[in-house]
């Protein structure tokens, strides 16, 4: 049997009371890379947080390795191996690509490290230049190569492409799946790329205004664009 490790029952959630999204179903299994599609306000950022315990369901509950999230400890999420790339990157703009490791030591070994360069080589030239003389691509893959120093077990990424010219997109996207396949990591992308975040993914949920409109294998999502197609723009 798949190996679950993240579960949303009924989950909702929003700002001051107000739900943003409602009633969201999801199961990610180790290994398994699932996208969360929709519009501009649809729902994805506010699902992501709350599913990274970042933001407190307002009902539902979510279920990660094993335990529930609790948005009131997230230190404990991001020890249990829960990493979350927001969609700002994190990351510091007068600080080098080396602070960024070093800072990150507490949590990685040295040879941690070189796995973790060995997947991002441009990472490796870049050591001594500041965040802020980054292309957005090598800020993209910093941001994700921290994430990785802490061997997580539960990988979410907001908005990768954010910014990002599409061939990078396309370089990305790719290196992600892999990761996901080769560290047994389970992976949620936020994308507004739609084909090219279903060519990496296993499966995938179009939010509509908060809700969930449509779900499948990628595959499935694939072979019927008109339907993914009226869920994204609202006509479902
Ligand atoms: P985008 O692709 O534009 O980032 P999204 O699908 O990620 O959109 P969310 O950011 O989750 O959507 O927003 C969902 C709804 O919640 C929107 O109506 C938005 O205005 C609202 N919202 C988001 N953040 C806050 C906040 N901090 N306080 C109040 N409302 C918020």
């Amino acid at each position: 049997m798949a190996d679950v490790v993240l579960t949303a029952e009924s989950m909702t959630s929003g700002y001051n009371g107000v739900a943003a999204v409602s009633d969201v179903n999801l199961t990610v299994s180790a290994g398994e890379v699932v996208s969360i599609l929709g519009s501009n306000g649809a729902g994805k950022t506010t699902t992501l947080l709350t599913l990274a315990g970042l933001l407190p369901a307002m009902g539902g509950q979510v279920t990660a390795l094993g335990a529930p999230v609790d948005h009131r400890r997230p230190y404990r999420m991001a020890r249990r191996g829960i990493r979350l790339v927001p969609d700002d990157r994190g990351l510091f703009s007068t600080m080098t690509v080396r602070d960024h490791f070093r800072l990150a030591r507490s949590t990685a070994d040295r040879a941690r490290e070189e796995l973790v360069l060995d997947r991002f080589p441009a990472l490796a030239r870049l050591q001594s230049r500041t965040v802020g003389l980054l292309s957005g691509g090598e800020q993209q893959m910093l941001a994700i190569a921290v994430a990785l120093l802490a061997e997580p077990r539960i990988l979410m990424v907001d908005e990768m492409s954010l910014g990002l010219a599409p061939l990078v997109v396309e370089q990305m996207l790719p290196a992600i799946r892999d990761l996901a396949r080769d560290e047994n990591i389970a992976v949620v992308l936020v994308e507004q790329h739609v084909e090219l975040a279903l060519a990496v993914s296993d499966r995938a949920l179009v939010l509509g205004h908060g809700r969930v409109v449509l779900e499948g294998s990628a595959a499935e999502l694939l072979a019927d664009r008109d339907r993914l197609e009226a869920a994204y723009f609202g006509a479902a």
